[in-house]
């Protein structure tokens, strides 16, 4: 009998130190994300180019504006367009043009949630993206990974957003609809993105 209590003692004393050891040590992990069992999209790499850069949002090659002037598509849209529109449905996966640092994910007036890429002297902005970032600033890239997702057309809850669409809700920039706006600037100057691929 004394020994099934001593053994009784022994299993409740290493429940007791296994449920403190996960809660101590793996809760703080999985909360803030470096134990991460959900699909990362930013680890995935789907295009490689050894020669140049890659195009940013596979599968879609439609151009719906082009670099340069136009006619402004919407109050607040540019005359003078500072890249290339890509149309394509929310959630569609852009990649990292290049090898890079991420150095901008916010919300950028007419441009709405915005990430910048940066190599070199070279700056590749994402404009109208998912305001759910997957990559930060800080984070190092490499060419063709997913670094992002096609955002919807309205975004909620912005403070000082000023864009709107013709029903007065809020939009993800100056934007009619869902597409990617891709920027390259090049020592600060704005380049013709498709000089580039
Ligand atoms: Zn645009």
């Amino acid at each position: 009998m004394l020994i099934i209590y001593k053994l009784l003692k022994y299993i409740t004393f290493f429940i007791i130190f296994l449920v403190l050891f996960i809660s101590i040590f793996f809760i703080p992990l999985i909360s803030n994300g470096s134990l991460n069992f959900e699909y990362n999209g930013s680890s995935e790499i789907i295009a490689f180019n050894p020669n140049g850069f890659v195009w940013p949002l596979p599968g879609y090659t439609r151009i719906s504006s082009y670099f340069g002037k136009r006619t402004s598509p919407t109050s607040g849209a540019s005359s003078s367009h500072s890249g290339i529109d890509i149309p394509a449905p929310p959630g569609t996966k852009f990649i990292a043009v290049n090898d890079g640092e991420i150095t901008f994910t916010q919300f950028l007036g007419a441009g709405g949630y915005t990430i910048t890429l940066s190599f070199d002297n070279i700056r590749v902005t994402y404009c109208h993206c998912n305001p759910n970032f997957i990559v930060k600033v800080g984070d190092i890239v490499k060419q063709g990974q997913v670094i992002g997702s096609v955002g919807p057309k309205n975004v909620y809850g912005v403070k000082g957003n000023q864009y709107k669409d013709e029903n007065g809700n809020p939009t993800n920039g100056a934007t009619t609809g869902p597409h990617l706006h891709l920027g390259i600037r090049l020592d600060g100057k704005y380049q013709n993105p498709l000089n580039y691929f």
